[in-house]
């Protein structure tokens, strides 16, 4: 690493920037950064953002930084230096998280101070780091991420120069007050790329996928899903002639003209606006949903035949031999529980409607990520069956979800789990244990009733345990004292 990249640990950020932002991050609002980064030259790509990523209600994050989605896709490429460009609490931030779900790179950095952003010195610092991080021996990408300050300042990726010794240069602009979720800044990083990927194509032959295709079409399989799922979608495919193609955010550069070479794209994770409009480009056709449960494979598996041109009756042969499996899953696995659901990882409708066909009486699925007309037949499937679903959930919706449908287990994010907990009821975190698994075909019924059923059973010891610590942290019991008494207010 050069100088001005850095291997970051926290001491080390702390030490090594003294920034005094011009603009501040988190707590400056929305409003007065977007104006900021349209004053500085970044109102168009502020306005596809707009465009790709509609707010409200729910038009703030409240949970992660969401320039961790693209800090955590840099990372799971191989050969791919990623360098934050950012104040220094939000790439400890960042940098924490990352090592916290197990990123074992280095989180690169290229700190600033006022004078360095307002002079525009920050922009020849980050030119320099790049040149002397570009070493053809050790990366085939350097992806670089502009956080909100920077963001804000207009510092201008776009004018780093595309490719230096061979090495991709890949400039992102990763706002908080303009990418909603850390999902959808996965997409950004990923159609970012898969841009790139597409003009090399478009101008030249272009490094040999390692295909493990052996000469069937594929279908680009979209979302950070469990690699299980990629083999079991595989098996699922390989009856009607096609076959999985890469999992796009890709692990290494050269699967992103693989995932081009697809005839399809499965937009299995529905929010990847970006790269879907990349797959559109390179004239592929898009699919929505996912093979998940008996009537989610059905669906999905005659939406692919459709697109690839398979004949009835070998669609017909296949789901034959398929749906029957997933139907004895179902009913070997089954869930009787009332559930309210929450995420933000975008695969929460999938998990509803395998919790669903498992028997359970599911009330209410939040997401954080928008409508998209990838998920439409997930949520019309949903309503049908009287769930309520809905998008750009905030934490205020998830909690009165809970409140109002008293589930035996609430799936969520921190917050929601934690409120579920106070109350004796048992919770799940959505992002470690039910996305994390595999959800697709007939490996999916199995896995999710297992670690729901789990939680479940510790309904009893949750109403124990509420009643053992009633009251405890609220209140008087809370250890903070408004007056000399010792009485809360
Ligand atoms: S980069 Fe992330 S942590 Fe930093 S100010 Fe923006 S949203 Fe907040």
């Amino acid at each position: 690493m050069s100088d001005l990249v850095t291997t970051v640990n926290p001491a080390d950020v702390i030490a090594s920037s003294d920034a005094k932002d011009t603009v501040s991050g988190c707590h400056a609002g929305a409003d007065t950064m977007k104006k900021a980064a349209a004053e500085a030259g970044k109102s168009e790509i502020l306005e596809q953002y707009a465009k790709d990523y509609p707010t409200g209600p729910h038009d703030q994050p409240q949970s992660m930084c969401p320039a961790f989605g693209s800090l955590r896709v840099g990372l799971r490429m191989r050969r791919t230096a990623t360098v934050l460009c950012g104040s220094a609490c939000c790439v400890y931030g960042l940098t924490f998280t990352s090592h916290f779900y197990g990123a074992r790179r280095t989180v690169g950095y290229v700190p600033f101070d006022s004078e360095t952003l307002v002079t525009g010195k920050l922009f020849e610092d980050l030119r320099e780091a790049t040149y002397k991080l570009a070493d053809p021996e050790k990366y085939d990408a350097i992806v670089l991420i502009n956080l909100c300050v920077p963001t804000a300042s207009g510092v201008p990726l776009d004018l780093l120069p595309k490719e230096i010794n061979g090495v991709r240069i890949v400039g992102i602009d990763v706002p908080g007050f303009g990418v909603p979720t850390h999902a959808e800044a996965k997409d950004i990083l990923a159609g970012a790329m898969l841009s790139y990927a597409r003009s090399e194509a478009e101008q030249g032959p272009v490094a040999r996928p390692d295909a493990k295709s052996v000469g069937r079409p594929t279908v680009a399989l979209v979302g950070e899903i469990f690699p299980v799922d990629a083999i079991m979608i595989g098996r699922m495919l390989e009856p009607m002639g096609l076959a999985a193609g890469p999992i796009v955010p890709t692990r290494e550069w050269r699967e992103l003209y693989a995932a081009l070479a697809s005839p399809i794209a499965a937009m299995l994770h529905p929010f990847y606006k970006a790269t879907a409009r990349e797959f559109t480009s390179a004239g592929r056709s898009l699919v929505g949903s996912a093979p998940v449960g008996h009537d989610g494979t059905a669906a999905w598996l005659k939406a692919i035949a459709q697109s690839a041109g398979v004949k009835d009756e070998v669609l017909a042969k296949t789901s034959n031999a398929l749906l029957p499996a997933i139907k004895g899953a179902l009913a070997s696995a089954p869930i009787d529980a009332r559930i309210t659901l929450s995420g933000y990882e975008g695969s929460e409708l999938l998990v509803a409607r395998l919790l669903v066909e498992a028997g359970a009486d599911l009330r209410y699925v939040g997401t954080a990520c928008p409508r998209t007309p990838w998920s439409d037949d997930d949520r019309d499937w949903l309503e049908a069956k009287g769930v309520q679903v809905n998008y750009r959930a905030s934490l205020e919706d998830d909690i009165a979800a809970v409140e109002e449908f008293q589930p035996d287990l609430a799936v969520g994010t921190t917050p929601v789990v934690q409120h579920a907990k106070e109350q004796g009821i048992p919770g799940l975190y959505f992002t470690n244990l039910i996305s994390a698994r595999p959800l697709m075909g007939p490996a999916g019924p199995g896995s999710l009733a297992q670690v729901i059923n789990t939680a479940v059973g510790n309904k009893e010891r949750f109403a124990r345990m509420e009643s053992f610590f009633n009251g405890v942290g609220a209140g008087e019991k809370a250890g903070i004292w408004p007056s000399a008494s010792g009485r809360a207010a």
